[in-house]
């Protein structure tokens, strides 16, 4: 086999076996595959697309290129979430200790921010002392202890995707449904997982801005997912405006403490408590070795009031003040939300006119926020953790003429009339106001 005839079958829209596949993959990781036949294969695969099969040896292969866990020495079953990325999106911080006081093992592999989007590893480090970096040794531990461990990605899990992905961002590729499903499938099922529930963003501030294409993301993912023996779920859910009231690491922190006390933005209990059904669906199935199952009405509501007892109860957030202390963090920041990095100065942004707030767009959101310095425009940008907004507005909300919208927390100024200039853009205030598209879409189950 030479990578040039793969390349040529794919260029000439030709199915690849999953042999042709997972040699050009391997080769790939080893370095045998050049980075310039790589690029070729990107864009033969953008433009022709990829069956099932091809999606699914391309998922294998990256996974197989790198770590896999093996958690067989961790009793319980081990269910996942991931998102796709969005704004104010800190729905993992509230599931992982959740689902874990609630007898699910949760182990969790994360991301970091990058561009408009925020990373739940960046949200942790800013409490004081929290290590992301794991070693095995300390992830099966953790694990085994309270239920839940949370990790970055180590440079050894799916090198061959941290590749193909640096060179997709190069060579105009990342937009294609089969090179994204298998991307992310292939870090998630390297897990080691007995279900995965994934969190499919839509919208102004997420990766898919149609529903066209979120659906088409949703139902690939879902069948690599059931392709490779693990239980998957995805649910689309709504990315026009940033996920509760807040967005910027610390601020993001103190919002999930609130909420896993049972106190939090209506929109974001909303999506953590669905996505806990969907997890705690999921993790029965996984159990009882069935299908998942549709819900009804019935079932809903009951796995939906029992995982907000276990946040009312406490239980949810006793789970992650024990995990701050088992990954290196001062616990007491969870009990005195004023110990996490603070901005030294604020800035009200006032609303230029009266109306009802119709849009506040997530991609505009989250680059303002990232410009006070919350986020990264490149990968090896430093982060201020204490940098972020604070909304006091949100979508459909009724707003008087200089009311404050918002609030921005800064430590360095030298971007602050641009992040402004962004958050200005994000808003649309109207007299009348519209009906927002639903916070849930709807949940796929079959590809
Ligand atoms: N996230 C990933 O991990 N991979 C992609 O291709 C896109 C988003």
């Amino acid at each position: 086999m030479r990578p040039q005839d793969i390349i040529r079958k794919k260029r000439d829209g030709l199915e690849l076996t999953k042999e042709e596949v997972g040699f050009f993959v391997k080769g790939v990781a080893t370095g045998e595959v050049a980075d310039y036949q790589a690029s070729a294969f990107l864009m033969a695969a953008f433009l022709k697309g990829m069956t099932h099969e091809e999606t699914v040896a391309l998922t294998k292969a990256m996974m197989a290129s790198g770590t896999i866990f093996n958690l067989s020495d961790v009793s319980g079953i081990k269910i996942d979430k991931h998102s796709t990325g969005g704004v104010g999106d800190k729905t993992s911080i509230v599931l992982a200790p959740l689902l874990a006081s609630m007898g699910v093992k949760v182990p969790m592999v994360a991301g970091r921010a990058l561009g408009h989007t925020g990373g739940t590893l960046d949200k942790l480090e800013s409490i004081p002392g929290f290590r992301t970096d794991l070693s095995m040794g300390e992830f099966m531990d953790t694990l085994t202890k309270l239920g839940v461990a949370m990790t970055g990605q180590s440079e050894s899990f799916a090198p061959a995707d941290r590749k193909l992905y640096a060179l997709r961002d190069v060579t105009a590729t990342v937009e294609s449904i089969p090179l994204i499903a298998s991307s992310i499938m292939s870090k998630k099922l390297a897990e080691d997982l007995d279900g995965l529930v994934l969190d499919v963003k839509v919208g102004a501030g997420a990766f898919m801005k149609d529903l066209d294409m979120a659906r088409q993301l949703a139902r690939t993912m879902v069948k690599i997912g059931k392709s490779l023996g693990v239980r998957t779920v995805a649910l689309i859910t709504n990315m026009d405006q940033p996920l509760g009231r807040t967005v910027g690491n610390a601020l993001e922190i103190k919002e999930c403490i609130s909420l896993l006390k049972g106190k939090g933005a209506q929109d974001l209990q909303e999506v953590c408590l669905q996505l806990a059904v969907w997890m705690l669906n999921v993790s029965d199935a996984a159990a009882e070795n069935v299908p998942v199952k549709s819900l009804n009405a019935f079932t809903f509501r009951n796995y939906k009031h029992e995982a907000m007892e276990f946040l009312e109860r406490g239980d949810a957030f006793t789970r992650f003040t024990e995990l701050i202390d088992a990954q290196g963090g001062d616990p007491e920041a969870a009990f005195k939300p004023a110990m996490l990095p603070t901005a030294a100065n604020t800035k009200q942004i006032l609303a230029p006119r009266a109306g009802f707030l119709r849009a506040l767009d997530a991609h505009l959101v989250g680059e303002a926020a990232m410009l006070l310095g919350a986020g990264r425009m490149h990968v090896n940008d430093t982060i201020d953790p204490a940098a972020g907004i604070v909304l006091n507005k949100k979508q459909g909300e009724k707003v008087e003429a200089g009311e404050p919208l918002a609030i921005f927390h800064y430590n360095s100024d030298v971007a602050l009339p641009e992040a402004e200039e962004a958050f200005l853009r994000a808003l649309e205030i109207h007299d009348r106001d519209i009906a927002p598209r639903p916070l849930i879409v709807e949940a796929i189950l079959e590809a």
